[in-house]
């Protein structure tokens, strides 16, 4: 066989690429193919932070390619009709892609696999490119997917993961085929001030570091707030810089005490994904009912903007927001308590959070946003759905000498130790002498007001 093309999609490296090494292994001739779909911006998935990271992604593959002798090329439109006129300029029989979860992908591969029939060719769709386990593989016997984690995580660690493979030495492009540019950053004064820089290299570095000094302390530091001890690695699994599978041998390899619990949360990746690819309704509808009725975005418009912002009188819930505001990530800890009091303090539905979310993560991603926020509301795979995190007891607990408050919230910085949990309790000058609102809600009263809505549900 001649021409193979590689659409690349979740999938922006060359190390552990499954795809690329089939069509390599096949063809004499390889199109490396990027398809940027205006239909992923109409639909409210293009967010500044992630557009600026997925520009670093393809000038990084691209750089890649052509010291392999290749290049990318980059095209624009409907990705079907791009794919198969790039099939068609070259001349190629087969195109290879990567199993990707949620609707809209499963849409575009059978649309695609059906527009390439028609053409006389075939289209390969690879698992395990975007995870350790392909959603599917495991399944309880009553149901087509695990909707608890406990379980799954049993199966999934009895898994035997395919062994990496090595980034390829030649990739050879047909003459002839047509490249847009590459995209490029948007302006800075769109972006959150401290992204992290995008790119298979710079993911490849951080992994190298992880692996040698930090995943040994991961059981015991990743709640810490202010150490900011996790791997930082979600970019760019969500932009598949990294390999799921590669991740996960590479920290088993290091064999030291924190590998197994850091294996167990990139599982949780692989959790989220089956449900999703099991059931996509769950991207916008309650994966479990429990029949709320939410305060609408609109309804709650002056306690929502406050929580956007980090002014909702409760620092560690504030400093959490402006992380996010300004790295375009947050700690885990910061995620779970500042959805917890959206959803279960305010009482506010869990999609107005997730699309705030969304607008600024820079590992802003479908399955484990929405799956997550869902977990948090009660309305998706917790086994405890009333679960409330009580922002000042979490604040104690992961923030006990409250240096992470004080970085993010610098109206507090005068303020010594944990008594920066709770400046309401400050007196006369002092209090007035803060520039901090007041708590938009007294904890009970957002607690009575969830139960009232839980037990009338
Ligand atoms: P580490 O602690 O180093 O974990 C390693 C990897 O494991 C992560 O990169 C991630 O891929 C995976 N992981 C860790 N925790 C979880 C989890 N709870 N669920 C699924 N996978 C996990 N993660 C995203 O990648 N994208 C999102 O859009 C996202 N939205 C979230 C929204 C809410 C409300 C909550 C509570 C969590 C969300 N998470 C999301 C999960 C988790 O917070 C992030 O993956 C993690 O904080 C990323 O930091 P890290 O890479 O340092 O994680």
């Amino acid at each position: 066989m001649n021409v193979s093309v590689v659409l690349f999609t979740a999938d922006l490296r060359v190390h552990d690429h499954p795809p690329l090494c089939a069509a390599l292994d096949g063809s004499r001739h390889v199109v490396p193919l990027f398809v940027r779909d205006p239909a992923v911006d109409g639909a409210g998935f293009a967010a500044p932070n992630r557009l600026a990271f997925l520009a670093d992604c393809l000038h990084d593959l691209d750089a890649a390619l052509r010291r392999r002798g290749g290049r990318l090329v980059v095209r624009s439109g409907d990705p079907v009709e791009q794919v198969c006129e790039v099939a068609r300029e070259a001349d190629a029989d087969e195109v290879h892609v990567a199993a990707d979860v949620s609707r809209f992908a499963h849409r575009r591969e059978e649309r695609l696999r059906r527009a390439l029939e028609a053409d006389g060719r075939r289209l390969h769709v690879h698992d395990t490119v975007t995870t350790a386990v392909a959603p599917g593989t495991l399944t309880p016997s009553s149901s087509d997917h695990f909707a608890v984690f406990t379980p799954y995580f049993r199966q999934w660690s009895r898994q035997r993961l395919r062994a990496p493979l090595g980034a390829p030495r030649t990739v050879r492009v047909p003459d002839g085929v047509a490249s847009g540019e590459l995209p490029s950053r948007p302006a800075a004064a769109d972006l959150s001030p401290a992204l992290a820089p995008g790119g298979e290299t710079e993911g490849r570095r951080r992994l190298a570091a992880w692996v040698r000094s930090g995943v040994t302390a991961y059981e015991e530091r990743h709640d810490d707030l202010a150490g900011d001890a996790t791997s930082r690695l979600s970019p760019h699994l969500h932009f598949g810089t990294l390999s799921p599978v590669e991740l996960v041998h590479r920290a088993r390899g290091a064999a030291v005490p924190g590998a197994e619990a850091f294996v167990r949360q990139v599982a949780w990746r692989d959790f989220h994904r089956q449900v999703l690819a099991a059931r996509p309704a769950a991207a916008s509808a309650d994966y479990r009912t429990k029949h709320d009725r939410w305060r609408s975005e609109r309804s709650a418009r002056e306690d929502v903007e406050a929580w956007r912002q980090g002014r909702t009188g409760y620092p560690i819930v504030d400093a959490a927001m402006r992380q996010l505001l300004y790295e375009g990530w947050m700690h885990n800890r910061g995620r779970l308590l500042t959805a917890s009091f959206l959803t279960k303090t305010l009482y506010v539905d869990w999609r107005v959070g997730a699309r705030h979310f969304l607008r600024y993560l820079v590992d802003g991603d479908l399955a484990n946003n929405q799956l997550n926020w869902q977990w948090m509301a009660g309305t998706g795979t917790d086994t405890r759905p009333n679960r409330v995190l009580n922002p000042v007891t979490q604040a104690k607990r992961y923030d006990p000498d409250g240096t992470y408050v004080r970085r993010w919230v610098p109206e507090l910085s005068g303020l010594d130790g944990p008594a920066v949990h709770e400046p309401w309790k400050l007196q006369g000058a002092a209090r007035a002498a803060l520039d901090y609102p007041d708590p938009v809600v007294e904890l009970s009263e957002g607690l009575a007001r969830f139960k009232h809505a839980r037990d009338r549900g």
